[in-house]
């Protein structure tokens, strides 16, 4: 596609500016608590880890440049768990679900403050975030929701809206009705993880970047090709690899999303009236999630890319020209006035989706571990970070206790079913929507597949 700037890292990753390396771990050390994975999990781990106990000896392992993976690509979309909210009543119970609900509120308002007091300017922009219908049978799917917080005394936070309502906020001649979910904002993803390594970087932490974590140790130990580090506890916080580590290889699936971004169209904005900065979702299974920036961009994502089989990740995953192209249509059919505009920077990434669709925190011996944000993590991380100090400071408390941390054990099947499955119910998936976008209904094998996840308890990425 001519004109897009098609990379692995993206425009928020260039925006932000580059950043040098540090030293790998070129020899056998110690610290008090050692962290592998230096996305937004491994890097709030270190920051509440640091809180905790101000004096820790931290040290934290990164196979590439922290934040360069997607926790320096995302969509920025900085959200609470209040979407999950039917699915923590069916697990959990009531008390339970508003108890996770109330922390990931406090995770969102908490960037918020982070942002501010530690003077990192990562676009921290809180306005609701829509949920919108594109299609008469995606009307109403926001009712489980509306209702669930309803039952728990929250009616606030997740309220219906009408065609005009909606398109009061964004007037995409797409929008057909929807809900507003009230407490959610919207950041520059990279500026908040390089702006969170940087401080961290300050505060002392011994940060390995290029290196590669090759082995876990019940006892807290990790082994890198060059390299051991004693620990009395280790984090895992590698997202989608995971899936390569014993242990952990049917806890997640991998599945991936992409982004194209516009040229800064602030005609296009004003015209659609989308200027209150909310990040917006469409109700399919294989959604469309789109915002605005601060230099009044348009960022459109779909998670319709492919699914990783095992442990290898594939550059699919990442880089995937098929899937840009029809991101890059669906677009214009969103917002018709971004025809002849220039889309400028495409990207993508992998998508660590958890059976429940919840992040799944917990321990094994002295390895403390955190995934499976299923395209909602830049809001949960914060959270994850702190749950996860506390596991590896042996601290128990009301974080520790949410029903995240150990919930009942749910698998995917084994590889290669769950690759075929999984591909096998995407390709269904995308042609329910197709089917769907068209006015049209589904035939029934294609209804049958596409609703088999649901069946078995599983959910997808939103
Ligand atoms: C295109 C896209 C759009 C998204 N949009 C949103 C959104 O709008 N809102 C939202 O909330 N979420 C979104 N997400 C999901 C969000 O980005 C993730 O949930 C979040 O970044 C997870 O953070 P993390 O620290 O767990 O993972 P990561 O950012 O993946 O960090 C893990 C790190 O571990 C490192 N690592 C891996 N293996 C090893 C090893 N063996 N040794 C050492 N280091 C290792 C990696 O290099 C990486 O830096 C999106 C994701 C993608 C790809």
């Amino acid at each position: 596609m001519e004109g897009i700037r098609h990379t692995r890292h993206g425009w928020w990753l260039e925006e932000a500016g580059a950043v040098t390396p540090t030293r790998p771990l070129e020899s056998d050390t110690s610290a008090d608590v050692v962290i592998v994975g230096g996305g937004y999990l491994g890097l709030w781990t270190a920051w509440h880890l640091l809180v905790l106990e101000p004096g820790i000896e931290i040290a934290l392992l990164e196979a590439a440049v922290c934040g360069h993976g997607p926790s320096g690509r995302n969509g920025g979309f900085c959200e609470t768990l209040w979407g999950d909210v039917e699915t923590l009543r069916e697990r959990a119970g009531d008390a339970a679900a508003l108890a996770v609900c109330r922390a990931s509120e406090d995770a969102v308002r908490g960037i918020g403050d982070w942002c501010r007091d530690n003077e990192a300017d990562a676009w921290y922009r809180p306005a609701p975030m829509l949920r919108v219908a594109t299609t008469e049978s995606q009307l109403g799917s926001w009712d489980g929701s509306v209702k669930a917080c309803t039952a728990l005394g929250a009616d606030d936070e997740i309220v219906p809206l009408s065609r005009e309502e909606v398109r009061a906020r964004c007037d995409s001649p797409l929008f057909l009705g929807g809900s507003a979910q009230r407490l959610n904002a919207t950041v520059q993803p990279a500026r908040l993880g390089l702006g969170l390594r940087r401080r961290l970087l300050e505060r002392g932490l011994r940060l390995y970047e290029r290196t590669e974590v090759t082995r876990l140790h019940r006892d807290g130990s990790v082994e890198t090709r060059l390299g051991r580090v004693r620990a009395g506890s280790a984090v895992l916080a590698v997202n989608s690899a995971a899936v390569g580590f014993p242990g952990y290889r049917l806890s997640l699936a991998v599945a991936s999303s992409h982004i194209v971004l516009t040229e800064p169209v602030p005609d296009v904005l004003e015209d659609l009236g989308w200027t209150g900065g909310e990040a917006i979702v469409d109700s399919r299974t294989l959604v469309h999630y789109m915002r605005t920036t601060a230099d009044d961009r348009i960022a459109f994502g779909w998670g319709g890319g492919t699914m990783g089989f095992g442990s290898r990740g594939g550059s699919r995953l990442e880089l995937d020209a098929g899937v840009i192209r029809r991101s890059r249509e669906s677009l214009v059919r969103f917002f018709p006035q971004l025809r002849g505009r220039r889309v400028t920077h495409a990207w993508g990434g992998p998508i660590d989706v958890s059976p429940t669709h919840l992040p799944i925190f917990g321990s094994r011996g002295r390895v403390h571990h955190g995934f499976g944000f299923t395209g909602n993590g830049v809001g949960p991380t914060y959270l994850g970070g702190q749950i996860l100090a506390r596991l590896a400071l042996d601290r128990r408390d009301e974080r520790t206790s949410l029903a995240i941390v150990e919930p009942a054990r749910k698998l995917f099947p084994p590889e290669p079913f769950k690759y075929v499955g999984g591909s096998l119910i995407r390709q269904a998936l995308l042609r329910k929507d197709a089917t769907e976008d068209e006015g049209r209904t589904p035939d029934a094998v294609t209804a049958f597949v596409a609703a088999l996840p649901h069946r078995l308890g599983l959910h997808l990425p939103r």
